[in-house]
């Protein structure tokens, strides 16, 4: 659980998230990449985007982009060893941008705090994360609600959040 009031991205890792997303978008497949990074005095400072193995496919009921067990448990062991957290999943989309029933199912971020954020267009528009949709998981509400559920954070607020910096 982290509680970052800010969000701190590096140049790098905007470049690295869209080159990754743009690419997959190019084959016509949705893309992931995850955030990494520490939590300093409440601000959550990107250092690593990890573009994880993965398998975009076009299926019957549309795309899907998929992370095998065995690549998250690579990544988990990665964050372990470098002491660092996963601060955000990061995918595409062909067009509009919103988080999915397979999306709110299928997420691999799973500490409450942590951002997912989805990217419409393949992301073809340049990195403005006020441009895409943003969601946080928050804790289960008892006892209508126990488990943690992903709720959209409106523009203002991801104005407020995510700053750019650092390197
Ligand atoms: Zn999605």
């Amino acid at each position: 659980m982290y509680e970052a009031v800010a969000v701190r991205i590096t140049p790098t890792t905007a470049s690295t998230t869209l080159a990754h997303l743009r690419s997959c978008g190019v084959r016509g497949v949705e893309g992931m990449v995850l955030w990494a990074g520490t939590v300093v005095a409440g601000e959550a400072r990107v250092e690593e985007a990890i573009v994880p193995v993965q398998d975009g496919r076009i299926t019957d009921h549309g795309l899907i982009v998929t992370v095998s067990g065995d690549e998250l448990h690579r990544i988990n062991v990665h964050l372990y060893k470098t002491g660092r957290k996963l601060i955000a999943q990061v995918h595409s989309h062909p067009g509009h941008a919103y988080h999915s029933a397979v999306d709110d199912e299928y997420a691999i971020a799973t500490e409450v705090g942590a951002f997912s954020i989805v990217v419409p267009d393949f992301a073809e528009g340049p990195f403005e994360v006020g441009d895409y949709a943003v969601y946080r998981l928050q804790e289960g509400r008892w006892p209508w609600q126990k488990r943690p559920s992903w709720k959209a954070v409106d523009r203002r607020q991801t104005a407020a959040i995510f700053r750019h910096g650092g390197e």
